[in-house]
């Protein structure tokens, strides 16, 4: 039988080498016809008398990602329908539908013939828990190779028995451990964990895959062997006593009760090693079906699976314009951002010509370059000979004649109209037509910046968050003038660097920034209200930030804050800004030096390292300080959650962003909004755009008017209306 996603092929020796290669894809995911195939795969090497084994091994690079995440996405509409239609039997359809997964790797496991998976690459969720099915598992030593469950990290967990099979196979704690973070395992990890058998080199695998069977490999599973027993003696042990009473509280620290999956994950490992094999997996099945209801798992699926991939696939690039292959790009200013740029297009493939004041301060640029290079060799990350490569592609010069031969240069100068006003011509007076200019400011308006251009059809912003080299998102600010073809450049661009754009009109703070300086700010009202800033910096973080407001301010620098507020009174009048605000921080600045990490004092101290921040003592000074029980935190969660989420529907109101996926997904990458929530904007539809209204209205109330719901809002909740509705991404009323 021929099959579309797998060929096989029999040996003299009777082993079947399966090879998953699905045509069209860049790599391999499950969907409802790899399932049918594999079935009938099953089938037909049980059948085949002459078949003693099989091997199953990916045609790809890497072995495969695990489910197709637009299916699991489709449960949810799935389990909506069946619920409209008869709301009794719904969870139970969905209970059988997320079991077949389950049901066919365990079929595998029990054929009655043995099958050996050989890792040749990533291989991630649902594919490795397939291999866990399979009787031996070898992988290659190649560095390609990274092994993991990470469900957690889009709000669902291993449901194909994953939480079964690797806690039977490793300890609870390391079992708990790799499933709760998701984390990557390199192969000789995952060995050192017993979750395969052999690591050998690449070229050995199908042979050493082939030999396990030869070798007699029992086609039983351990745990379907008489006397079985669970690593470390099961739950009864006083190895678990250790584990267990404390794991509940330290996924609590960890995650703040806001990850249904991961609790999920404990109960699934601690009620499944006290049953037989087969009721664990029920067990497991049971709490999938339950996650799969809940909304953060839905949220997240869409916002950091979904929704990024196609943000990351070119969602928002303009029709009909060519893709550019750049040849070379061109950096100006190689300071603290300058520097990492031209290291991330240099580390991209792309020659950039780095340009600064004088060579020196070019070279000084280079050498970030050259510092990230040493760290990456020396983590094993990258080999020296790329590492020399890639830097032999930043080319230092002070020279802008050096940039007529550039697709697009970047501009990362000193935040001065004046000096950025300089650059933009000296630039554009050598810039080969067509080329396109962009600009990484972080607070002035694109289409004042563009005044200077003599094409501002070809001039955009593309502003970078720091450290830019960690930072996966990027945002792609369109001026008034900016055409489609400089915006087509500036996301090829973006893609080449594999970082996710988001697509922003022009606007003061841009999208991101608008929204973090809301969450700070709000931190600076509770200061004044009296919070403790111990309780201020917690609240935020049980909310799911993963960083204080105030640990985040001194990030960015207390400075900066006090800049903006200033040009803020000076562009908008006294009225734009909170005088209380901008008390507090020119305190802080003027008064007692606290700009923020960089003078090693801000709202925390920085003693030398390997000494650890904490709060600066002298903030209970400032305000008459609340006690504690006075306090209601959750009030305080919402507080910072709902204020970040009104900035984000009000960029929705001002056509600011015009996509939900982005003003979700930039929020998530940008500042880390609750991920949980699916981003800022899902955490609105997430609990229904007229339970967001009554809670800003409520705490419009009590907390200042900046709470009080805006003319959209009240219109959505009116019409019962959701941003994915009334935004639809997809231009069909149909995804809500
Ligand atoms: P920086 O002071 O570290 O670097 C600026 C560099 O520009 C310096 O090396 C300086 O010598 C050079 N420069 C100044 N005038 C020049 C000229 N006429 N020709 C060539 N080079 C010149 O500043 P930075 O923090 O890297 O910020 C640069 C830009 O990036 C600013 O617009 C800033 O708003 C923006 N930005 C900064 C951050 C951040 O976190 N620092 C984040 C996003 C965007």
């Amino acid at each position: 039988m021929a099959y579309t996603n797998f060929t096989i092929e029999t040996d003299t020796d009777g082993i079947a080498l399966v090879t998953w290669d699905m045509p069209g894809k860049s790599m391999n995911v499950f969907t409802a016809e790899v399932m049918d195939e594999l079935n009938a795969i099953i089938d037909a090497t049980v059948a085949d008398a002459a078949i003693k084994g099989v091997v199953f091994t990916s045609g790809k690079s890497s072995f495969s990602g695990g489910a197709d995440l637009s299916m699991i996405k489709s449960m949810f509409s799935f389990y909506q329908d069946e619920k409209a239609k008869e709301p009794a039997g719904a969870a139970q359809k969905l209970f059988d539908l997320v079991g077949r997964m389950t049901g066919l790797f365990r079929k595998l496991e029990t054929c009655g013939k043995p099958w050996v998976s050989a890792i040749n690459g990533t291989c991630m969720g649902g594919a490795f828990e397939l291999s866990l099915a399979c009787h031996g598992r070898v992988a290659s030593s190649a560095k390609s190779v990274k092994i993991a469950l990470p469900e957690v990290k889009v709000g669902i967990f291993p449901g194909a028995g994953g939480t079964q099979r690797v806690s039977r196979l490793t300890d609870a704690q390391s079992a708990l451990q790799m499933m709760t973070t998701g984390q990557s395992l390199t192969a000789v990890r995952a060995k050192a964990m017993n979750l395969v058998h052999q690591v050998v080199e690449p070229d050995q695998l199908i042979p050493a895959a082939k030999q396990m069977i030869k070798d007699g490999l029992k086609p039983v599973a351990p745990w379907d062997e008489k006397g079985f027993k669970a690593p470390g003696g099961g739950i009864w042990t006083p190895a678990s006593a250790q584990l267990w009473p404390a794991a509940p509280a330290i996924l609590r620290r960890e995650t703040s009760g806001n990850y249904p999956a991961a609790l999920a994950i404990l109960k699934c490992v601690y009620e499944g090693l006290q049953v037989p094999f087969d009721t664990g997996l029920k067990i497991e099945q049971r709490y999938f079906t339950q996650v799969l209801q809940t909304t953060e798992a839905y949220s997240m699926i869409r916002s950091l699976f979904i929704s990024l991939q196609e943000l990351g696939k070119g969602a928002r690039r303009p029709a009909g314009q060519p893709k550019t292959v750049l040849k070379k790009v061109g950096v100006v200013g190689a300071g603290f951002m300058g520097a990492s740029i031209a290291y991330v297009t240099a580390a991209a493939g792309i020659p950039v010509t780095l340009i600064d004041r004088d060579t020196e301060a070019a070279e000084k640029g280079k050498s970030v370059g050259e510092g990230l290079v040493k760290d990456a060799v020396g983590k094993g990350r990258l080999t020296y000979e790329d590492g020399a490569a890639l830097l032999s592609r930043i080319t230092p010069s002070a020279d802008y004649a050096d940039l007529r031969d550039a697709d697009l240069v970047i501009e990362a100068v000193f935040e001065d109209r004046e000096v950025k006003k300089a650059v933009i011509e000296a630039v554009e007076a050598v810039l080969p037509a067509g080329a396109v200019f962009a600009s990484n400011t972080s607070t002035l308006p694109i289409s004042g910046l563009a005044k200077n251009s003599k094409r501002p059809a070809d001039f955009i912003g593309v502003h970078f968050f720091s450290p830019v080299e960690k930072m996966m998102l990027t945002e792609v600010i369109l001026g008034k003038e900016t055409g489609d073809r400089a915006l087509a450049v500036a996301l090829d661009y973006v893609a080449a660097i594999k970082k996710t754009p988001i697509v922003v009109n022009d606007t003061r703070g841009f999208f991101v920034n608008r929204c973090v300086f809301r969450y700070i700010h709000e931190a600076y009202d509770m200061l004044i209200e009296g919070v403790p800033a111990t309780m201020i910096e917690n609240a935020a973080k049980m909310a799911g930030m993963p960083v204080g407001p105030l640990a985040l301010n001194d990030e960015v620098a207390i400075d900066l804050s006090l800049k903006i507020l200033k040009a803020t009174v000076a562009d908008l009048g006294e009225k734009a800004v909170d005088p209380r605000h901008m008390q507090l921080v020119s305190g802080l600045v003027e008064g007692e030096g606290r700009l923020g990490r960089k003078s090693a004092k801000g709202f925390y101290d920085y003693p030398p390292k390997p000494a650890k921040k904490s709060l600066w003592p002298g903030l209970k000074d400032l305000y008459p300080q609340k006690k504690a029980d006075e306090i209601d935190v959750t009030v305080l969660k919402q507080r910072f959650l709902a204020t970040i989420a009104l900035e984000a529907a009000r960029t929705m109101e001002e056509g600011i962003v015009t996509d939900p996926r982005e003003a979700d997904v930039g929020s998530i990458l940008g500042f880390g909004f609750a991920p949980y929530t699916g981003g800022a904007l899902s955490y609105i539809d997430g609990m229904g755009v007229k339970a967001f209204v009554s809670l800003c209205e409520t705490l419009a109330k009590t907390y200042g008017a900046h709470f009080a719901p805006t003319a959209l809002l009240k219109d959505m909740a009116a019409k019962g209306e959701t941003f994915y509705g009334r935004f639809d991404p997809y231009g069909v009323k149909a995804a809500a």
